[in-house]
Protein backbone atom coordinates (compact mmCIF):
# COMPACT_ATOMS: atom_id res chain seq x y z
CA UNK A 1 0.00 0.00 0.00
CA UNK A 2 1.24 3.22 -1.07
CA UNK A 3 2.68 5.25 2.35
CA UNK A 4 4.48 8.08 1.01
CA UNK A 5 4.70 10.96 -1.82
CA UNK A 6 7.57 9.08 -2.95
CA UNK A 7 5.80 6.12 -3.99
CA UNK A 8 5.27 5.02 -7.53
CA UNK A 9 3.30 3.09 -9.76
CA UNK A 10 5.84 0.72 -12.26
CA UNK A 11 4.24 1.45 -15.71
CA UNK A 12 4.15 -1.33 -18.04
CA UNK A 13 7.87 -1.12 -19.35
CA UNK A 14 9.42 -1.08 -15.82
CA UNK A 15 9.20 3.06 -15.73
CA UNK A 16 8.61 3.76 -11.70
CA UNK A 17 5.67 6.95 -12.20
CA UNK A 18 5.11 8.76 -9.12
CA UNK A 19 1.49 7.88 -7.89
CA UNK A 20 0.75 11.51 -7.08
CA UNK A 21 1.61 14.30 -9.11
CA UNK A 22 0.83 17.90 -9.43
CA UNK A 23 -1.44 18.92 -12.58
CA UNK A 24 -1.45 22.79 -13.71
CA UNK A 25 -3.99 22.41 -16.44
CA UNK A 26 -5.90 26.40 -16.20
CA UNK A 27 -2.77 28.14 -14.64
CA UNK A 28 -2.03 30.36 -17.53
CA UNK A 29 0.22 33.00 -16.60
CA UNK A 30 4.14 31.44 -17.39
CA UNK A 31 5.47 33.29 -14.19
CA UNK A 32 2.34 31.62 -11.90
CA UNK A 33 2.95 28.29 -12.97
CA UNK A 34 7.01 28.71 -12.50
CA UNK A 35 5.77 29.62 -8.83
CA UNK A 36 3.10 26.77 -8.23
CA UNK A 37 5.47 23.99 -9.50
CA UNK A 38 8.16 25.46 -7.26
CA UNK A 39 5.76 25.33 -4.71
CA UNK A 40 4.64 21.73 -5.33
CA UNK A 41 8.23 20.01 -5.64
CA UNK A 42 8.83 21.78 -2.28
CA UNK A 43 5.86 19.99 -0.64
CA UNK A 44 7.23 16.92 -2.20
CA UNK A 45 5.62 16.38 -5.51
CA UNK A 46 7.84 14.84 -8.19
CA UNK A 47 5.80 14.20 -10.95
CA UNK A 48 4.17 17.44 -13.32
CA UNK A 49 1.40 17.32 -15.73
CA UNK A 50 1.15 19.95 -18.56
CA UNK A 51 0.10 20.02 -21.97
CA UNK A 52 1.13 21.54 -25.12
CA UNK A 53 -2.59 23.71 -25.48
CA UNK A 54 -2.24 25.08 -21.75
CA UNK A 55 0.61 27.37 -22.78
CA UNK A 56 2.54 27.01 -19.56
CA UNK A 57 5.04 24.43 -20.63
CA UNK A 58 7.75 27.28 -20.35
CA UNK A 59 6.42 28.44 -16.46
CA UNK A 60 6.95 24.32 -15.67
CA UNK A 61 10.28 24.32 -16.99
CA UNK A 62 11.52 27.28 -15.25
CA UNK A 63 9.37 26.22 -12.01
CA UNK A 64 11.72 23.35 -12.25
CA UNK A 65 15.11 25.11 -12.69
CA UNK A 66 13.92 27.33 -9.51
CA UNK A 67 13.43 24.28 -7.51
CA UNK A 68 16.48 23.32 -7.31
CA UNK A 69 15.94 19.41 -7.83
CA UNK A 70 17.80 17.14 -10.32
CA UNK A 71 16.24 16.48 -13.30
CA UNK A 72 16.28 13.37 -12.93
CA UNK A 73 14.41 13.19 -9.84
CA UNK A 74 11.28 14.95 -11.62
CA UNK A 75 8.92 13.06 -13.69
CA UNK A 76 7.16 15.07 -16.56
CA UNK A 77 4.44 14.40 -18.56
CA UNK A 78 3.17 16.77 -21.60
CA UNK A 79 0.97 16.18 -24.20
CA UNK A 80 0.62 16.51 -28.28
CA UNK A 81 -2.39 18.70 -29.04
CA UNK A 82 -4.94 17.58 -31.25
CA UNK A 83 -3.26 19.71 -34.49
CA UNK A 84 -0.45 18.30 -34.53
CA UNK A 85 -1.35 15.20 -34.90
CA UNK A 86 0.43 12.91 -38.04
CA UNK A 87 3.40 11.38 -38.14
CA UNK A 88 5.88 14.37 -38.97
CA UNK A 89 3.53 16.93 -37.14
CA UNK A 90 4.21 15.14 -33.85
CA UNK A 91 8.03 14.80 -34.17
CA UNK A 92 8.39 18.78 -34.24
CA UNK A 93 5.80 19.22 -31.86
CA UNK A 94 7.55 17.12 -28.98
CA UNK A 95 10.82 18.70 -30.32
CA UNK A 96 9.07 22.31 -29.73
CA UNK A 97 7.52 20.88 -26.21
CA UNK A 98 10.80 20.32 -24.63
CA UNK A 99 12.59 23.41 -25.78
CA UNK A 100 9.55 25.15 -24.15
CA UNK A 101 10.42 23.32 -20.93
CA UNK A 102 14.04 23.16 -21.20
CA UNK A 103 14.66 19.61 -20.73
CA UNK A 104 16.38 16.86 -23.17
CA UNK A 105 13.96 13.88 -22.31
CA UNK A 106 10.51 13.67 -21.34
CA UNK A 107 9.61 11.00 -18.71
CA UNK A 108 5.86 10.52 -20.54
CA UNK A 109 4.65 11.92 -23.41
CA UNK A 110 0.61 11.38 -24.56
CA UNK A 111 -1.42 12.26 -27.30
CA UNK A 112 -3.99 14.46 -25.75
CA UNK A 113 -7.21 13.34 -27.09
CA UNK A 114 -7.68 10.61 -29.96
CA UNK A 115 -9.65 12.67 -32.15
CA UNK A 116 -11.35 10.10 -34.37
CA UNK A 117 -12.80 11.89 -36.82
CA UNK A 118 -9.48 12.75 -38.40
CA UNK A 119 -8.32 9.05 -38.50
CA UNK A 120 -4.79 10.20 -37.47
CA UNK A 121 -4.11 8.63 -34.22
CA UNK A 122 -2.43 5.52 -35.69
CA UNK A 123 0.44 7.57 -37.67
CA UNK A 124 0.86 9.83 -34.43
CA UNK A 125 1.46 6.63 -32.31
CA UNK A 126 3.87 5.31 -34.50
CA UNK A 127 5.85 8.27 -34.13
CA UNK A 128 5.57 8.23 -30.62
CA UNK A 129 6.98 4.89 -30.93
CA UNK A 130 9.84 6.37 -32.76
CA UNK A 131 10.68 8.30 -29.76
CA UNK A 132 10.20 6.01 -27.35
CA UNK A 133 12.89 3.89 -29.42
CA UNK A 134 15.21 6.83 -29.86
CA UNK A 135 15.39 7.46 -25.92
CA UNK A 136 13.72 10.65 -26.41
CA UNK A 137 10.81 9.63 -23.76
CA UNK A 138 10.66 7.22 -21.30
CA UNK A 139 7.12 5.69 -21.49
CA UNK A 140 4.08 6.90 -24.10
CA UNK A 141 0.88 6.80 -23.99
CA UNK A 142 -2.33 8.37 -24.00
CA UNK A 143 -5.14 10.33 -22.70
CA UNK A 144 -8.97 10.05 -23.48
CA UNK A 145 -8.97 6.58 -25.20
CA UNK A 146 -12.01 4.55 -25.02
CA UNK A 147 -11.71 1.05 -25.33
CA UNK A 148 -12.15 0.98 -29.30
CA UNK A 149 -9.19 3.37 -29.56
CA UNK A 150 -7.14 1.91 -27.21
CA UNK A 151 -7.89 -1.93 -29.32
CA UNK A 152 -6.82 0.07 -32.86
CA UNK A 153 -3.45 0.62 -31.11
CA UNK A 154 -3.06 -2.32 -29.50
CA UNK A 155 -3.77 -4.25 -32.91
CA UNK A 156 -2.01 -1.63 -35.64
CA UNK A 157 1.25 -0.90 -33.12
CA UNK A 158 4.01 -2.30 -31.49
CA UNK A 159 3.79 -0.68 -28.18
CA UNK A 160 0.96 -0.87 -25.63
CA UNK A 161 0.28 2.47 -24.08
CA UNK A 162 1.65 2.58 -20.67
CA UNK A 163 -0.88 5.20 -19.58
CA UNK A 164 -4.28 6.16 -20.18
CA UNK A 165 -5.03 9.47 -18.48
CA UNK A 166 -8.56 9.59 -18.56
CA UNK A 167 -11.75 11.99 -16.60
CA UNK A 168 -12.16 9.96 -13.47
CA UNK A 169 -13.77 11.43 -9.93
CA UNK A 170 -16.02 9.54 -7.89
CA UNK A 171 -19.42 10.50 -10.25
CA UNK A 172 -17.94 8.93 -13.36
CA UNK A 173 -15.63 5.79 -12.77
CA UNK A 174 -15.55 4.36 -16.17
CA UNK A 175 -15.57 0.83 -14.94
CA UNK A 176 -15.31 -1.10 -18.45
CA UNK A 177 -12.70 0.84 -19.49
CA UNK A 178 -10.64 0.66 -16.17
CA UNK A 179 -11.50 -3.28 -16.64
CA UNK A 180 -9.99 -3.61 -20.37
CA UNK A 181 -6.89 -1.43 -19.33
CA UNK A 182 -6.05 -3.55 -16.45
CA UNK A 183 -6.32 -6.72 -18.58
CA UNK A 184 -3.85 -4.89 -21.34
CA UNK A 185 -1.71 -3.23 -18.42
CA UNK A 186 -2.23 0.11 -19.65
CA UNK A 187 -1.48 2.21 -15.89
CA UNK A 188 -4.90 4.39 -15.27
CA UNK A 189 -4.50 8.15 -14.53
CA UNK A 190 -7.01 10.15 -12.84
CA UNK A 191 -7.49 13.83 -14.43
CA UNK A 192 -10.15 16.02 -12.81
CA UNK A 193 -9.84 13.88 -9.97
CA UNK A 194 -11.86 16.15 -8.01
CA UNK A 195 -14.30 16.90 -10.58
CA UNK A 196 -12.64 19.86 -11.24
CA UNK A 197 -13.33 21.61 -7.94
CA UNK A 198 -17.18 20.68 -8.45
CA UNK A 199 -17.01 17.73 -5.68
CA UNK A 200 -15.40 19.96 -3.25
CA UNK A 201 -17.36 23.69 -2.76
CA UNK A 202 -20.80 22.54 -3.09
CA UNK A 203 -22.20 22.00 1.07
CA UNK A 204 -25.63 21.60 -0.38
CA UNK A 205 -24.88 18.74 -2.81
CA UNK A 206 -26.03 15.77 -0.63
CA UNK A 207 -22.55 13.88 -2.72
CA UNK A 208 -20.46 16.63 -0.78
CA UNK A 209 -22.22 15.38 2.69
CA UNK A 210 -21.84 12.01 2.01
CA UNK A 211 -18.14 13.07 1.15
CA UNK A 212 -17.67 15.36 4.04
CA UNK A 213 -19.03 12.44 6.69
CA UNK A 214 -16.37 10.30 5.71
CA UNK A 215 -13.46 13.10 5.75
CA UNK A 216 -14.33 13.71 9.14
CA UNK A 217 -13.86 10.03 10.36
CA UNK A 218 -10.53 10.62 9.27
CA UNK A 219 -9.79 13.84 10.39
CA UNK A 220 -9.25 14.99 6.72
CA UNK A 221 -10.44 17.51 3.78
CA UNK A 222 -12.89 15.90 1.71
CA UNK A 223 -10.27 16.74 -1.16
CA UNK A 224 -7.83 14.40 0.78
CA UNK A 225 -10.36 11.32 1.01
CA UNK A 226 -10.72 11.58 -2.92
CA UNK A 227 -7.13 11.95 -3.59
CA UNK A 228 -6.28 8.75 -0.99
CA UNK A 229 -9.10 6.76 -2.65
CA UNK A 230 -7.66 7.31 -6.24
CA UNK A 231 -4.61 6.18 -4.70
CA UNK A 232 -5.73 3.08 -3.16
CA UNK A 233 -7.60 2.04 -6.38
CA UNK A 234 -3.92 2.20 -7.85
CA UNK A 235 -4.80 5.46 -10.14
CA UNK A 236 -2.50 8.02 -10.15
CA UNK A 237 -3.97 10.96 -9.66
CA UNK A 238 -2.83 14.56 -10.44
CA UNK A 239 -4.66 17.17 -8.33
CA UNK A 240 -4.70 20.85 -9.49
CA UNK A 241 -3.74 23.84 -6.91
CA UNK A 242 -2.84 27.38 -7.19
CA UNK A 243 -3.08 28.23 -3.89
CA UNK A 244 0.02 26.84 -1.54
CA UNK A 245 -2.32 25.37 1.06
CA UNK A 246 -4.21 23.39 -0.71
CA UNK A 247 -0.96 22.43 -3.03
CA UNK A 248 0.17 20.92 0.66
CA UNK A 249 -2.79 19.97 1.84
CA UNK A 250 -3.60 17.48 -1.46
CA UNK A 251 0.19 15.97 -0.73
CA UNK A 252 -1.04 14.90 3.06
CA UNK A 253 -2.84 11.81 2.26
CA UNK A 254 -0.07 8.97 2.93
CA UNK A 255 -0.75 8.74 6.44
CA UNK A 256 -4.26 7.31 6.40
CA UNK A 257 -6.54 4.55 4.84
CA UNK A 258 -9.70 4.09 3.66
CA UNK A 259 -11.54 1.03 4.85
CA UNK A 260 -13.24 -1.10 1.99
CA UNK A 261 -16.66 0.53 3.36
CA UNK A 262 -15.98 3.99 2.59
CA UNK A 263 -14.48 2.91 -0.60
CA UNK A 264 -17.69 1.36 -1.57
CA UNK A 265 -19.29 4.28 -0.10
CA UNK A 266 -17.66 6.56 -2.59
CA UNK A 267 -18.12 4.43 -5.19
CA UNK A 268 -21.71 4.68 -4.71
CA UNK A 269 -22.10 7.96 -5.82
CA UNK A 270 -21.07 7.15 -9.36
CA UNK A 271 -23.55 8.45 -11.88
CA UNK A 272 -21.50 8.33 -14.87
CA UNK A 273 -21.05 12.33 -15.22
CA UNK A 274 -18.59 13.70 -17.32
CA UNK A 275 -17.44 17.18 -16.74
CA UNK A 276 -15.43 17.67 -19.94
CA UNK A 277 -16.19 16.23 -23.26
CA UNK A 278 -17.04 12.67 -24.69
CA UNK A 279 -13.50 11.40 -26.91
CA UNK A 280 -15.92 10.34 -29.64
CA UNK A 281 -16.35 14.03 -30.29
CA UNK A 282 -13.90 16.08 -29.16
CA UNK A 283 -12.39 17.47 -32.25
CA UNK A 284 -11.51 20.87 -30.98
CA UNK A 285 -8.11 22.74 -32.33
CA UNK A 286 -7.75 20.11 -35.84
P1 LIG B 1 -9.06 18.99 -10.28
O1 LIG B 1 -10.07 17.92 -10.14
O2 LIG B 1 -7.65 18.73 -9.90
O3 LIG B 1 -9.61 20.25 -9.47
C1 LIG B 1 -8.96 21.48 -9.50
C2 LIG B 1 -9.92 22.52 -8.91
O4 LIG B 1 -10.18 22.20 -7.54
C3 LIG B 1 -9.36 23.90 -8.96
O5 LIG B 1 -10.45 24.79 -9.16
C4 LIG B 1 -8.76 24.10 -7.56
O6 LIG B 1 -8.84 25.46 -7.21
C5 LIG B 1 -9.70 23.26 -6.71
N1 LIG B 1 -9.01 22.62 -5.58
C6 LIG B 1 -7.87 21.88 -5.61
N2 LIG B 1 -7.56 21.42 -4.38
C7 LIG B 1 -8.52 21.88 -3.55
C8 LIG B 1 -8.75 21.74 -2.16
N3 LIG B 1 -7.92 21.03 -1.40
N4 LIG B 1 -9.84 22.34 -1.62
C9 LIG B 1 -10.69 23.06 -2.41
N5 LIG B 1 -10.53 23.22 -3.73
C10 LIG B 1 -9.45 22.64 -4.31
O7 LIG B 1 -9.19 19.54 -11.78
P2 LIG B 1 -8.30 19.68 -13.07
O8 LIG B 1 -9.25 19.77 -14.19
O9 LIG B 1 -7.30 20.74 -12.90
O10 LIG B 1 -7.54 18.28 -13.19
C11 LIG B 1 -6.26 18.02 -12.66
C12 LIG B 1 -5.21 17.92 -13.74
O11 LIG B 1 -5.55 16.91 -14.68
C13 LIG B 1 -5.09 19.18 -14.61
O12 LIG B 1 -4.44 20.23 -13.94
C14 LIG B 1 -4.35 18.62 -15.80
O13 LIG B 1 -2.97 18.47 -15.51
C15 LIG B 1 -5.04 17.27 -15.96
N6 LIG B 1 -6.17 17.32 -16.94
C16 LIG B 1 -6.04 16.60 -18.09
C17 LIG B 1 -7.05 16.58 -19.03
C18 LIG B 1 -6.88 15.76 -20.26
O14 LIG B 1 -7.68 15.91 -21.20
N7 LIG B 1 -5.90 14.90 -20.33
C19 LIG B 1 -8.29 17.36 -18.85
C20 LIG B 1 -8.35 18.06 -17.58
C21 LIG B 1 -7.32 18.02 -16.68
P3 LIG B 1 -7.53 26.32 -6.78
O15 LIG B 1 -6.54 26.22 -7.87
O16 LIG B 1 -8.11 27.68 -6.60
O17 LIG B 1 -7.06 25.71 -5.49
Amino acid sequence: MYKSIKDYMRLNNGIEMPILGFGVFRINDNDETADCVKKAIKHGYRSIDTAMIYGNEAGVGKGIKKSGIKREDLFITTKLWNSDQGYDETLKAFENSMERLMVNYLDLYLIHWPVPKNNKYIETWKALETLYRDGKVRAIGVSNFNISHLENIITQCSVVPAVNQVEFHPWFLQTELFTYMRQKRISAEAWSPLGGGALLDNETLLDNKILMGIAKKYNKTVAQVIIRWDIQKNVITIPKSSKEDRIASNANVFDFELSDQDIKTIESLNINHRTGPDPDEFDLGT
